[in-house]
């Protein structure tokens, strides 16, 4: 029965949601109107208002139902907003399906303007309608920044610079004190920084310096990827960010090649067991370092 619907499925959709069949969605409560959800891909912040939810990325299209039916096992009030922490497709992947009359979509200007670069190439190429296209691009941008009120919450969306991307937003609630950092933070992980879309190490580093005034001991900490965290870990880990930096920088003052910088593990190796098992390796980590400072 599984493999005809699984045929069936490959037939009809080129096996698209046959990997994400098997993806459960599950939810850790932060505070009595915060969420996290992990399924596959970012990680997806949910606020619960006195009438609105406010929504934080949306992973991949073929989980929108999923997301949607978890969301609905915590309330059944309407998701006004759905903010896209920067482009990355499993960040952004169910935009199209979640916008709607109820629901705008809300990001950081260089977004849109990837979205669509890609959507339009996407479209070229038969990948993507042209209804989905529309549908998958903000709705409203900002700059800088952008403030929200609901009754005594404040959600404050601030840009930082160049950091993961060019449009990364973080995203913190003010009384409920969490702060979704969407992928300028990779708890537990080395993080990907993409140098093709507008990020930088440098950027990385200073989005985490920018944030952490901000915030207190009691601030949990939604990554991009990884585990809720707190402040302290965080400071842990833009230190190793820095001594990294530094070590690389050294051997670029040193005259050394992009090829030494990949092949010396030793740069890295006091942090590989614990930062050096997920999607970027220590390799990749140290060529990513270097490429950034020679930008
Ligand atoms: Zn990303």
């Amino acid at each position: 029965m599984y493999r005809i619907t699984l045929f069936a499925l490959c037939i009809f959709s080129g096996c698209l949601n046959a990997q994400y069949e098997n993806v459960s969605i599950s939810v850790d409560t932060l505070t009595t109107k915060t969420y996290m959800l992990t399924g596959r891909g970012g990680n997806i912040g949910i606020y619960i208002g006195a009438d609105k939810v406010f929504m934080i990325d949306d992973q991949f299209a073929p989980l929108s139902e999923k997301i949607k039916t978890t969301i609905s096992s915590l309330t059944d009030k309407p998701i006004a907003y759905l903010v896209n922490t920067h482009m990355h497709g499993d960040h952004t992947g169910g935009n199209s399906n979640f916008n709607s009359k109820t629901t705008t979509l809300v990001a950081q200007d260089n977004v849109r303007k990837r979205l669509i670069e890609r959507g339009l190439k996407n479209v070229s190429e038969q990948k993507m309608s042209q209804k989905d296209y529309e549908k998958s691009l903000p709705e409203i941008t900002f700059s800088k920044g952008m403030t929200f009120f609901d009754g005594e919450e404040t959600i404050m969306l601030f840009h930082v610079h160049n950091a993961h991307t060019d449009g990364d937003t973080m995203v913190y609630f003010v009384n409920e004190n969490v702060l979704h950092m969407g992928d300028t933070y990779f708890a537990g992980r080395y993080p990907y920084i993409d140098l093709n879309n507008g990020g930088s190490i440098d950027g990385y580093i200073a989005a985490h310096r920018k944030v952490l005034p901000i915030i207190d001991e009691k601030t949990q900490i939604i990554p991009g990827h990884g585990r809720p965290s707190t402040k302290s870990e965080l400071e842990a880990y833009v230190k190793i960010l820095e001594d990294l930096r530094s070590l690389v920088q050294k051997e670029i003052a040193a005259g050394k090649s992009l090829e030494d910088v990949k092949g010396n593990s030793s740069l890295t190796s006091k942090y590989d067991s614990t930062h050096g098992n997920g999607y970027i390796k220590p390799d990749r980590m140290r060529e990513t370092i270097y490429n950034s400072l020679k930008k």
